[in-house]
């Protein structure tokens, strides 16, 4: 008994893939799942994203786009994502719900695009960003 209580708890799987071990940098960068929504977003905000460990990506996000219309894409798309896959890993875990990285990419797209034209930021957004995201 002794003997198997001193062995180290086994580490939980992803609950978006369950083919790694869970922490946030697999969850949040580096699971096929959140790499196919990351792909998608960054494409179409055009970012240049970098694969960096969980706490370095936030770093690099902040002094990679600093200032501008650029900077506040950069930081809504990444609050956006880390939030919805969280929930998607979450209603994993308690819905067996299975939402597909499409879906969640159209939905980031979606609010982002929102945010964007409800905002004041809209006031000092460049045409270029105006076609880019299809707010009027
Ligand atoms: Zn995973």
């Amino acid at each position: 008994m002794d003997r198997l209580h001193n062995q180290p708890l086994p580490q939980p799987p992803c609950k978006l893939c369950y083919e790694h071990v869970e922490d946030h940098t697999h969850l949040f960068f580096r699971c096929r799942y959140s790499k196919e929504v990351w792909s998608a977003i960054t494409c179409k905000a055009q970012i240049q994203w970098t694969y960096l460990p969980w706490g370095a990506a936030w770093e690099w996000a902040l002094t990679e786009y600093d200032t501008g219309p650029q900077a506040r894409i950069m930081g809504m798309a990444l609050a956006a994502t880390i939030y919805h896959l969280w929930q998607e890993r979450n209603r994993h875990i308690h819905n067996q719900h299975y939402g597909s990285s499409w879906k969640m990419t159209e939905d980031i797209i979606h609010l982002i695009r929102d945010k964007l034209a409800n905002t004041r930021v809209e006031d000092d957004l460049p045409s270029r960003i105006r076609r880019q995201w299809e707010v009027q």
